[in-house]
This record gives structure tokens, C-alpha cells and sequence, in this order.
């Protein structure tokens, strides 16, 4: 995948290739040939001489930062120390105090770069299309928003080889297990939230992803954890037939300590991708330790935080920690040469007009997915810095 190592930000003699104003015929381009003229410069206290241009098309002008993740940032210095902060285990707050911001900076910021993530996966998913010759493992990642009364999985996708996380998607479900009578009061009391499917749903929608990245005759070899959701999902699927499930429910084990059977290993073995990611999940994010005050308040943010990690999981984390020289799940699928960091993750804005993005992972980005609790809602709808 061609992906540029320099921030926009440093390039002396940027050319822009398209239009960055929604709106306007040039802003799609694809193939070179985009006719612009020069337009002086501007400068700021931080930057020098940000060359500015005027598309002929649209006559609208904009300058090189249209063109940077930074766009529109008053502390374009914070956005890689926060990404960091978040896949590091630490709080909003605490980033903020590390770095001498505003909680709701780190709060900002976090949802710009978990909305650049999608963009990222969706433009390498038009890439992979077609391509993926490897099989897939799905399970659910357990979390809650706002209040365990308000649970929801996360449909994981991992390539069993590269173990490269493919898709995410949420399946909200209403909450299961003892509750005492209170609990139960207090439950009937929230607002209802729709479940989109639940966990039917949330897997109907990956297996029609997964369907587009197998090459057009070919199966998609899904591993489960047999899970009755996945099966109804593939039943009622229009083209089940190209998805091959096969199932490794978790057996009964012993104490702790006892040897494992022979099927607890073959379980172990065939879902550790994403059992190895749902550690890492647990590991990097504040937001999914267990009894922590940090707990994601917001779906929507939730998901644009597992985005982010997601893109830091398969691009910038090494595929094996104890490999010295074991590359990133991105470097397996041949969709990068090298190791990328945070700057390079961050080297160009990406438009979502010019990228072909899955319609939930859309909406994640437009912040639909609401939590009907909070009397405010904040949805993603700026106009220039969309
Ligand atoms: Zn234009």
C-alpha cells in the first residue's frame, strides 16, 4: 500500500493532488492532473510560510494543512504523544496532565485520531479486496458503556496467520446474569437502547465484509468459538454458502493448574489470535481494565479508541513481542515494507468522501451509534473539518 513517510506538515514543495473541499468535482481525483494555482502564503506563531493555493474548479482556496491530520489543531505537537497515551494504558486525565492540556483536548483528540483510524482501515480495506487468502478468527470483546447495564461485544476479526485485525464492529445486547432486586429496578428505570441486531447483527455485517476481502469463488474460513449467533448469522446469510464456519467451543477445563484435554488445546491454539488481542485490549486500554474508574462512557468513543488501537496493533506494535525481528501483522500481508510509527500513521488527513468506507464503521465515524442516557449527544457533523 502506498502510504507516504513524511508528515504533509515538513514537505517544502507539497503539490496538492485534489481539492480537499467536499463539494467539489476535484475533490475525488483519483489520477493525476489536478489544476490549481499558487496562492501566497500564511504564517503562524508555530508554522512559517504554509503555502496556500486556489483550485480551478471550485476557485475555493485552502493551504498545505488542509492536507495535514493537524487541520484545524491548536496543539498539532500533542497528537502523537496522546496517541501513544491512549494505547498505553493511560486516562484522559492523566495524558492531560503528562502533557500540561485540557482534559477535553485529550478528549478531542482522541475522537479525531480513532475517526482518522477508520478512514486508514477502510482505505486499506479497499486494498485487500478481493486478496486475503488466509482464514479468519471472530469472537466478541466484552465491555459496557456508561454502566454494566448497558453492555455490548465488539466482533473482533484477526487473520489466523498475519493476525492482522480486519474488522471491528459493536452488537449491543441488554445485560444477563444474577441482579439483585435493586439492580433490577434500576435497569427497568434506563432508557431502552436499540440493539441493532445484537450479536446476529454485528456478525451479519462482518461476514459481508469478510465475503468482499476472499477472492470471488473462494470461501471465507471463519474460526468461532461456536457461538449459536455466528450459526444463525451464516444460516440467514444470502450467501452463506461461501462462509465456512468451524467451531471450538471452550470445553470444561479442571482446577487451575491441570493439564488441558486434547481439545482445550486445539481451542487454545485455533483462536489464539484474537484471544492474544483481546489481552492486548485489556492490557493497553484504560478503558477495559477490569473494576476501573476510566470505563468508556460512549459507544461511539469506545470504537474510535479501538480503531486507533487497532491501526497501532497492526502498523506500529510488533506482531511478537519476544521475536526480535518478527515485523507487524501489516509487514505479513505485504501491506508495508517496515515498521511504521505514530508520525508516520499521521503523515496525511484522510477525506471520508474520497474513501469507499463499510456503513457501520461510517456511522461510527458520524457518531450515530448515541447512548440514549446522556441528554447530549455530541454527532460528528463539521462542515470543513469533517
Ligand atoms: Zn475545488
Amino acid at each position: 500500500m502506498h502510504w507516504p513517510g513524511t508528515q504533509v506538515e515538513y514537505l517544502s514543495r507539497f503539490q496538492p493532488s485534489f481539492c480537499p473541499r467536499r463539494g467539489c468535482p476535484e475533490h475525488v481525483r483519483k489520477g493525476p492532473g489536478f489544476r490549481f494555482e499558487r496562492h501566497g502564503f500564511y504564517g503562524t506563531r508555530r508554522r512559517w510560510r504554509i503555502p496556500r493555493f486556489r483550485c480551478r474548479a471550485c476557485r475555493g482556496t485552502f493551504s498545505r494543512q488542509s492536507f495535514a491530520v493537524s487541520y484545524y489543531s491548536k496543539r498539532p505537537e500533542l497528537l502523537v504523544p496522546i496517541a501513544a497515551g491512549l494505547v498505553g494504558g493511560s486516562a484522559h486525565r492523566q495524558i492531560a496532565r503528562t502533557f500540561g492540556c485540557a482534559p477535553s483536548t485529550v478528549t478531542r483528540n482522541a475522537a479525531k485520531l480513532g475517526r482518522h483510524a477508520i478512514l486508514l482501515l477502510a482505505a486499506v480495506r479497499t486494498e485487500l479486496e478481493g486478496q486475503v487468502d488466509e482464514r479468519f478468527v471472530l469472537d466478541h470483546f466484552e465491555t459496557f458503556e456508561f454502566t454494566q447495564d448497558y453492555p455490548f461485544g465488539v466482533a473482533t476479526v484477526v487473520g489466523s496467520r498475519s493476525w492482522y485485525v480486519y474488522d471491528l464492529d459493536p452488537a449491543p445486547h441488554s445485560r444477563t446474569g444474577h441482579m439483585s432486586e435493586p439492580q433490577r429496578r434500576r435497569l427497568g428505570a434506563r432508557p431502552r437502547r436499540p440493539s441493532r441486531g445484537g450479536y446476529v447483527g454485528s456478525t451479519r455485517r462482518v461476514f459481508d465484509r469478510l465475503l468482499s476481502l476472499v477472492p470471488p469463488a473462494s470461501q471465507a474460513i471463519i474460526h468461532g468459538d461456536g457461538h449459536p449467533a455466528y450459526d444463525r448469522a451464516q444460516r440467514t446469510h444470502p450467501s452463506g454458502r461461501r462462509l465456512r464456519l468451524e467451531r471450538y467451543p471452550n470445553p470444561p477445563r479442571g482446577p487451575k493448574g491441570s493439564p488441558r484435554s486434547e481439545a482445550a488445546r486445539l481451542r487454545d491454539q485455533r483462536l489464539f489470535p484474537v484471544d492474544l488481542l483481546h489481552k492486548i485490549l485489556r492490557h493497553s486500554l484504560a478503558h477495559h481494565r477490569r473494576e476501573t474508574i476510566a470505563f468508556g462512557r460512549r459507544l461511539n468513543a469506545l470504537l474510535e479508541r479501538l480503531f486507533l488501537t487497532a491501526v497501532w496493533r497492526n502498523f506500529v506494535k510488533k506482531r511478537s513481542e519476544r521475536v526480535a525481528r518478527s515485523g507487524t501483522p501489516a509487514m505479513r500481508l505485504g501491506l508495508a515494507r517496515d515498521r511504521w510509527n505514530w508520525p508516520r500513521v499521521f503523515s496525511r488527513r484522510l477525506f471520508p468522501a474520497r474513501i469507499p468506507t463499510p456503513p457501520t464503521w461510517a456511522q461510527i465515524y458520524q457518531r450515530l451509534w448515541t447512548t440514549p442516557l446522556y441528554p447530549v449527544n455530541s454527532r460528528h457533523a463539521l462542515k470543513r473539518a469533517f
